[in-house]
């Protein structure tokens, strides 16, 4: 379903772009089934790798729709970026979902519940026809991904980082911000007062009667033990200059390939890297093929020349090997490549060789923005679209 190109994301993306006004405006929230994605994008595998940035997306958008017709779209794109900013801001928060669920997975071993919510076997149709389709095709509806989130924690009564877990596994597009923040909201643990609770006649109105949920679902929420606290909010790293003298080389990692252009024009490396996170995928138990979708693109976005390096001590050996008096990269989001920085940065500077993260103009621009709500970073949208 999802090639992992570069050629494949743009094909994909134009194809859908006459939709992206008011056709997206006016359906996007109906989840006609697995077959019928007409009305929404179907570009988060690649959105995810930025192989398609949002900048990129925006710009494209605006030669064939005025801001105001697209400005849904627009809104949905930046979404992704609000929850970016958003943990880049709160990385405690990523830090509490891992411990969590290393206590709660091992807590729920070979229990009944949790086995059948996982295989579609919970005899809520909707449920289990969307726990199948994960498994099967890893994609979801954003619609579906609600519903589901709300059955899981509010009907079923499981813990949510459970069901972030298995999102994270499965889905092509699988996020540690957008996942992680979006299961967090439905469980009522984003924003004080607020959770989200799945209703019947909301989920055959928007598949469009494909599903006829009965008393089953859950007319209360249950707002996890862990109920809403206020997480700690950090200042953003401090960005340095780029270095201006020396051998640079760039190291490319699967949270932003758009690195290869953007950051390659600012520092012109003498040689370039790419560096796929192997060992952290399979720590956080992400499925074989969301693994191989993301080296394919990794590789496709790679210059012939480049080398590929699934784990630090062949990076390493690229760095001494080419000479290097520094590398650059694009400064990693919080989630898989969170412990990987630090332990680089030791290991170079161990050998005299500097590491520099930059920072895209667009996350330099939203992130300070990711604030209590999502309608202060909105309001910056304008200003972007200036830039692009
Ligand atoms: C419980 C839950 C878990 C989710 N997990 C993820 C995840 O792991 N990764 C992920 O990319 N999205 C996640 N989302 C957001 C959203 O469901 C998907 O981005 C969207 O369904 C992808 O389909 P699309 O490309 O057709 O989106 P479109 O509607 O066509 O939107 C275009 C792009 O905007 C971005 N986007 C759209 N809606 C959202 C949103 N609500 N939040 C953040 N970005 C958005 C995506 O990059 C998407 O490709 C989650 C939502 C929920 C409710």
């Amino acid at each position: 379903m999802f090639e992992p190109s570069q050629s494949a994301a743009i094909d994909a993306f134009r194809e859908f772009l006459p939709r992206a006004g008011r056709d997206y405006a006016a359906s996007r929230n109906y989840d006609y089934g697995p077959d019928q994605r007409h009305n929404i994008s179907m570009l988060s595998p690649w959105v995810r790798l930025r192989v398609l940035p949002e900048w990129t997306i925006l710009r494209e958008t605006l030669k064939q729709h005025s801001p105001s017709v697209a400005a849904k779209f627009i809104d949905e794109v930046c979404w992704r970026t609000y929850w970016k900013g958003w943990l880049q801001q709160h990385p405690g928060v990523w830090d509490d979902y891992l411990e969590e669920l290393a206590s709660t997975r091992r807590a729920f071993q070979r229990r009944a519940d949790y086995e059948k919510a996982q295989i579609g076997a919970t005899g809520i149709e909707c449920f289990d026809a969307w726990a199948r389709e994960l498994i099967e095709t890893g994609y979801l509806h954003n619609h579906a991904r609600m519903w589901f989130a709300s059955i899981w924690i509010h009907t079923l009564h499981l813990p949510w980082v459970l069901g972030a877990a298995f999102f994270h596994k499965h889905l092509y597009d699988g996020d540690p911000a957008s996942n992680t923040l979006s299961w967090r909201w439905v469980a009522g643990l984003h924003t004080a007062g607020k959770c989200y609770l799945a209703r019947a006649s909301n989920i055959e109105k928007y598949t469009d009667g494909r599903f006829k949920p009965d008393a089953i679902l859950a007319n209360e929420p249950r707002i996890p033990e862990t109920s809403f606290s206020r997480p700690e909010k950090v200042p953003l790293a401090d960005v340095p200059p780029l270095p201006q003298a020396g051998r640079l080389g760039l190291i490319l990692h699967e949270d932003d390939l758009s690195a290869v252009d953007w950051l390659a024009r600012a520092s012109k490396p003498t040689t370039v890297c790419g560096f796929f996170a192997e060992a952290a995928y399979r720590a956080h138990d992400i499925a074989e093929r969301v693994i191989d979708f993301r080296r394919a693109c990794m590789a496709s976005a790679l210059p012939a020349s480049a080398k590929l390096a699934s784990h630090t001590e062949s990076v390493i050996e690229w760095a001494v090997h080419q000479d290097l008096d520094a590398v650059v990269l694009a400064e990693p989001p919080v989630g898989l490549w969170t412990p990987i920085v630090p332990e680089l940065r030791v290991r170079l500077e161990a050998l005299g060789i500097g590491l520099h993260c930059a920072r895209h103009w667009w996350d330099a621009h939203f992130f300070p923005q990711a604030g209590a709500g999502f309608f202060k970073l909105k309001k910056s949208i304008p200003q972007a679209i200036e830039q692009l």
